[in-house]
């Protein structure tokens, strides 16, 4: 079986978790992970409030502080590595280029989850027809607005407000019948300025199925996209790597043989 990797966690340095550092990579360890990627939540914009958060200007200095305590701890054989989510950057675009250029991080996951119509998805009434209409195109709107920033380098979990959409029994996921144009006009940017996509697994623990959905990737592929990182977005140790190893068959399926990991913002290629 190919090296777990796992390029999307978060530890309590995250505001919406409680994990202590060394837990949550221990628990990472635990599960098989050898190549992982700390990903906490640099968020731009408060999700509850929907203003700044000061909070996102210390995230990678605590990231670099954590590492330096915990590194000397852990296992010699977990290769772990720096990075960050760092979400809501087109809210304030003049900050982007200050929060991702700590040279001291090795990765970082390009990230959306406010509209400013609706605020936070995870809130947003999904049984209401007029806001499901409109919702993919200001999703695919605003995602277009990450990638050209280009402040990062793979971009976190495209499609994921379906996992809420789900919950309230709407089906809504960014399909390239409805969709397909701006969504290889997305991939076709993302390519271009040399960045990847996230092949995140949350939604595989809950039934949702991979963010983005394996048409997304399979159009990524076929555009000529290699870069596809693995991660299982948990917050809290017991959902640590939780399906990544499932996430490396669905990208063997859609015709991926190499999954990245990143060291100083450069990928390197590990077969799957
Ligand atoms: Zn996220
Ligand atoms: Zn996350």
């Amino acid at each position: 079986m190919a090296v777990l990797t796992d390029y999307h966690f978060h530890t309590e340095i995250s505001l919406d978790s409680a994990a202590p550092y060394y837990d949550m990579v221990m628990a990472e360890y635990n599960a098989g992970v050898r190549r992982a990627c700390v990903t906490d939540h640099c968020d731009v914009m408060d999700w509850k409030t929907l203003g700044f958060n000061p909070q996102c200007r210390t995230v990678a200095r605590q990231e670099l502080e954590a590492y330096e305590k915990y590194r000397p701890l852990l296992p010699a054989d977990l290769q772990l590595r720096m990075g960050m989510e760092l979400a809501e950057m087109i809210f304030h675009p003049e900050l982007a280029e200050e929060l991702s250029s700590p040279p001291w991080l090795d990765f970082i996951l390009g990230s959306y989850h406010l509209t400013k119509e609706y605020g936070d998805y995870h809130d947003i009434d999904y049984s209401d027809p007029a806001v499901r209409r409109g919702l993919c195109d200001i999703y695919l709107r605003d995602i277009q607005q990450v990638a050209e920033l280009n402040y990062f380098d793979v971009m976190a979990h495209i499609g994921y407000f379906r996992r809420y959409a789900m919950r309230a029994g709407a089906d809504m996921g960014l399909t390239l019948a409805q969709h397909g144009d701006r969504i290889e006009h997305l991939l076709r940017t993302l390519i271009q300025n040399g960045r990847g996509v996230e092949l995140n697994c949350s939604g595989l623990r809950d039934g949702c199925g991979p963010f983005p959905s394996e048409e997304i990737l399979k159009l990524y592929k076929s555009l000529g996209g290699e870069i596809v990182t693995v991660g299982s977005d948990a917050h809290r140790p017991q959902d640590a790597a939780r399906c990544v190893d499932q996430g490396q068959e669905v990208l063997r399926a859609c015709g991926f043989r190499y999954i990245a990991v990143f060291t100083k913002r450069k990928p390197e290629f590990i077969p799957i």
